[in-house]
């Protein structure tokens, strides 16, 4: 047996002139994430459609949680607007709601689109709610603050829903194009990705890795991130770079207080010229403001002059606390918070420095022998994979 789906989508329906790019992108996406056939995905007037097998269920519900762009979602029967069935229809999803809640008080929202039809929006619920409420004794009716709702809607035919699940919200993927996100093993940077991925970016992510000082676990972690990141973000690829040359020769010629805040924009250097390459128009970091040496205000400032894509930086005015939280909700905390060893911390120096004179920082940088040769080689020795 089949079950339809009603999808409703948020803020895309704000988006005049580009609302059809919108939802063009928002049902490609579905469609991609539930492995469809384009044509199972219907949309009408500002609502998606899509109808599965049964035995779908439960992975089409966890799938559409997934799709940014999604504000709810909910599974809906369909009768002819002829109003014996319509009322027979409302009486089953009345009966389906309660197999799943159990409250008591309730209400009946109605939507007419066809306005040929010949009861108004008001007698439709009215006289719902009184049928509901000769069948089920129990019940009672609160327009204001209702345990449940009755959605009916009356468009080309009459669809009914109960209880909706929550969408992901956020615009859909790609509808604000592609970027790079440098993705170390830690807390804040798959945050970060989530949140720009929730905005519309369409993600790849690239991690610098410095065997044999850093370990196969630390890749496998950021493995295991991607492929977190890839349930919002299907198709991610994650480029891994070897730094390891690039790092030693670091240490060697900057002043030793100075060694984290040039490998950080080795980074973003390497990152660029990858994101250059792969047409990704930004770079995305976990950065928040003040929480480590290399994200004072000096030093961020040094660090971006690095390079002259875009960097977003959704986390800058988070607190850590606020970053776990998100961290939590979207499981990444757990894979996070092993034990790692990032290159970064390696060789960071006990003192590092906090308020880097740009120019000076800018002077050293460019007096590190041969080292725009070995980024260049660094990003193009870097090795794809695909989530
Ligand atoms: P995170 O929890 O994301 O590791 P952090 O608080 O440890 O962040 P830093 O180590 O200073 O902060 O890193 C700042 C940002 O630089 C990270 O959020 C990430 O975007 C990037 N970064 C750091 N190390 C790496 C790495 N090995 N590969 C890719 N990006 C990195
Ligand atoms: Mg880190």
């Amino acid at each position: 047996m089949k079950i339809l789906y009603l999808i409703k989508f948020g803020e895309i329906a704000l988006k005049k002139g580009n609302r059809a790019f919108f939802e063009r992108k928002l049902r490609d996406n579905i469609v991609k994430k539930l492995s469809l056939s384009p044509d199972s995905v219907i949309m009408r007037n500002g609502r998606f459609y899509v109808r599965v097998d049964e035995k779908d269920a439960e992975k089409t519900e966890t799938g559409l949680s997934q799709v940014f762009g999604i504000v709810g979602f909910s599974r809906a029967s369909e009768a002819p607007k002829e109003w014996d069935r319509i009322q027979q229809e409302a009486l089953k999803t009345v009966a389906d709601i309660r197999k799943n809640h159990d409250g008591k008080s309730f209400k009946v929202n109605s939507r007419r689109t066809d306005k040929s039809f010949p009861k108004d929006s008001f007698q439709i619920a009215s006289e719902l709610g009184g049928l509901i409420l000769d069948n089920y004794t129990d019940l009672k009716v609160d327009v204001k603050n209702p345990e449940w709702s009755l959605n009916v809607e009356i468009r080309e035919k009459a669809f009914l829903y109960g209880l909706e699940r929550k969408g992901p919200g956020g615009l859909p993927v790609g509808t604000a194009g592609k970027g790079l996100l440098l993705l170390s093993g830690g807390i804040d940077s798959p945050v970060a990705g989530y949140l720009m991925s929730k905005r519309g970016i369409n993600l790849s992510a690239v991690h610098f890795h410095t065997p044999p000082y850093t370990s196969d676990e630390a890749l496998e972690k950021v493995a295991a991130l991607c492929s977190l990141l890839s349930q919002w973000n299907i198709g991610l690829k994650l480029y891994t770079v070897p730094f390891t040359d690039l790092q030693l020769k670091i240490n060697k010629s900057v002043p030793r207080d100075k060694t984290t805040l040039h490998t950080r924009a080795c980074m973003m250097k390497t990152a660029e010229y990858i994101a250059n390459k792969t047409t990704n128009g930004c770079l995305i970091t976990g950065e928040s403001l003040s929480q480590v040496a290399s994200q004072t205000m000096q030093s961020i400032h040094y660090t971006n002059s690095a390079v002259s894509l875009p960097v977003f930086r959704p986390l800058i005015g988070f607190d850590k606390e606020d970053i776990i939280a998100i961290a939590h909700k979207i499981e990444s905390f757990e894979i996070s918070v092993k034990p790692f060893d990032d290159c970064c911390a390696l060789f960071s120096p006990e003192h590092p420095s906090v308020r880097p004179d740009l120019n000076e920082t800018i002077e050293e940088f460019k007096n590190i022998p041969g080292i725009l040769e070995e980024i260049k080689k660094c990003a193009e020795n870097s090795e794809i994979r695909k989530y």
